[in-house]
């Protein structure tokens, strides 16, 4: 609040839009709340009105009356009641075949689902009770403060998948509602989502035959008054959630970088080579400065060298001698449909800070791609990407997302409370610190029936993976009955009392269940301070049912804490692997998998 009052004058929503000049020379802005969040009536109204800051809600009916739409239905609910496949259904994209399909339901329906009276009709939910949206009360009295109130469509669905008859109902019922509601005509529209793909020229007309003048979307950009002279311009606005300012003030310049068209320039007079691990002094200053986390040249040598599954690939982009991107790629072994084959993961991408945006990225990874056919390598990469490699793999080179892994974790406080099954059957738990002897027959009886894709483990890789790692100490302890070895869990212990599980793995997938009750009572109590233990959501379907028994949770919301998601992406190469490697149900995925 404070960063937007410094750089901006707030203003009413009208005078924005209005064709009349506001005076020159400072800034202006407005702000509005979509839905009718009943935090807006309690947490922001009194912030706002302490500091007199005009503000707008756009406001859809099926909230007020019934406290609830789709949208938070379905991330209030838990998605393992069937609640999410109901809505799949009714939105005519059938049930999720496979537990596997990991993907956030509600970005599924946003892009595939249709919104036909079928949806509206079946969609509400029993009242939890808790209040989530404002009623007509409050808005009453929103409005009487001075609030001005716009539409946002009766069940906020995507309006560019409403067929005719949908669309205008969403539309014209909403504006008679709050017109009757508030005894004034809405002449303000924020589009449901609000992304280009959420609307179209049909909808755009809609909205304005039912009497709105004023159509805001949510593509974050800077608003010109002229602009809106002009005809069917639809205003934009910067999406604010929980920036902290230094992500505020990044959104809100991009947005003025938009509207100036500012196309990066293109860097020229590149060379891009292979580089040369022995000496990584030059990739660790870069680590550096990307990153911010200080690693070992060891590290380096480490991971590219010293692989069991082979020498890695580094893929420089130099400019004047210096190097200012990189691309690494390092092998690894995967289990596809019972045969074992040798791909790639993309690791440590880079690009210095004051290259970023040229295509340096882009450029190396096309380098690479030459270099791994006409050397005759596997071409199929996998990778975890951060934000922003993400965006370069997925949308300029059509990398493929398969999994975007949400956290499953357990308090040490209910897991105390909740009877946690004992298992019948007693076994040892024991630290160790590397993977003996006892290991190399283990990874050669474990079960690998499993079809999935999944990451072939065997003593040398396991060693090198998590007993080498130079950055990184791995608690590692082994299950054994009897004298017999039958699992491994290992993880990383992290600060604020959280353990992170990056591995269980048992040799018969029936030994899951049984013994992952004493594995969390073990770390529990073994751990000194450690009260939470968490992992990704498993894509195993044994170990998912141990964690379900254990009464692990996940956050179903997209922020607040353990709502981070991991992605995982595939290039779409195939050539090494078939289409198995194009279906995000094959896989099977432990943070093991993860380079860290
Ligand atoms: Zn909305």
């Amino acid at each position: 609040m404070n960063l937007i009052t410094e750089l901006f004058e707030l203003v009413p929503l009208n005078r924005i839009v209005s064709e009349e000049e506001l005076p020159k020379g400072k800034n202006y802005a407005s702000i509005t709340f979509d839905d009718g969040f009943y935090s807006v009536f309690e947490i922001a109204r009194p912030l706002l009105k302490e500091r007199k800051i005009p503000y707008s809600v756009f406001l859809n009916r099926a909230a007020i009356e019934s406290n609830q739409m789709w949208v938070t239905n379905l991330q209030i609910q838990n998605n393992e009641d069937g609640y999410s496949d109901r809505l799949r259904v009714l939105a005519g994209i059938g049930k999720v075949k496979d537990l596997n399909n990991l993907n956030d339901p509600l970005l599924d329906l946003i892009g595939e689902g249709k919104f036909s009276d079928r949806f509206a009709e079946n969609y509400k939910i029993p009242s939890s009770g808790e209040k989530i949206y404002m009623d007509e009360n409050e808005i009453k009295i929103l409005q009487s403060e001075g609030v001005l109130v716009g539409n946002h469509s009766k069940d906020h669905f995507v309006l560019s998948s409403c067929k005719d008859n949908m669309l205008r109902e969403q539309i014209t019922e909403n504006a008679l509602f709050l017109e009757e509601l508030i005894k004034v005509k809405t002449t303000h529209f924020a589009i449901p989502f609000g992304k280009r793909e959420h609307y179209n020229q049909q909808v755009i007309q809609e909205i304005q035959r039912a009497g709105h003048k004023f159509i805001y979307s949510t593509n974050p950009a800077r608003f010109k008054r002229e602009d809106i002279i002009k005809g069917e311009f639809v205003i934009p606005r910067i999406g604010v959630t929980e920036e902290n300012s230094r992500e505020l003030l990044f959104s809100l310049n991009r947005a003025f970088f938009k509207k100036l068209e500012l196309s990066p320039p293109s860097v020229s007079d590149l060379v891009y080579e292979l580089y040369n691990f022995e000496s990584a002094e030059e990739l660790n200053v870069m680590y550096n400065a990307c990153f911010e986390v200080p690693v070992s040249s060891r590290y380096f040598k480490w991971k590219y060298l010293e692989n069991p599954a082979g020498i890695g690939l580094g893929f420089v982009a130099k400019k004047d001698n210096e190097m200012i991107g990189f691309y690494g790629l390092i092998p690894e072994w995967y289990n596809a449909g019972g045969k074992r084959t040798q791909i790639y993961q993309a690791v440590d991408i880079m690009t210095s800070p004051k290259y970023r945006r040229m295509g340096v990225f882009a450029n190396l990874v096309d380098y690479s791609k030459k270099y791994l056919q006409k050397s005759n390598l596997p071409q199929q990469i996998i990778s975890f990407p951060g934000v922003a490699s993400r965006k370069g793999l997925v949308e300029k080179h059509h990398w493929k997302t398969m999994i975007k892994f949400k956290y499953a974790f357990l308090n040490k406080i209910l897991f105390q409370f909740s009877s946690a099954p004992s298992s019948n059957s007693v076994c040892q738990i024991t630290e160790i610190t590397g993977f003996g002897e006892e290991f190399e027959n283990y990874f050669k009886e474990r079960d690998n029936s499993n079809l999935h894709i999944t990451k072939y483990l065997d003593r040398s890789i396991v060693n090198w993976r998590l007993a080498e790692h130079p950055e990184i100490k791995y608690y590692t302890i082994k299950i054994s009955k009897d004298g017999e070895l039958l699992g491994f869990v290992s993880c990383r212990l992290e600060e604020k009392q959280k353990v992170f599980i990056v591995i269980i793995d048992f040799k018969t997938s029936d030994l899951y269940g049984l013994y992952f009750p004493e594995i969390c009572r073990f770390l529990f109590n073994n751990l000194e301070n450690v009260s939470v233990i968490y992992s990704y959501r498993p894509t195993n379907k044994y170990i998912r049912a141990a964690f379900k028994q254990m009464g692990f949770i996940i956050n179903p919301m997209s922020s607040g804490p353990f709502s981070y998601r991991s992605e995982f992406v595939t290039s779409q190469d195939q050539i090494t692997s078939g289409s198995e490697w194009l279906n995000p149900d094959n896989f099977d995925i432990q943070p093991i998998s993860r380079d860290y």
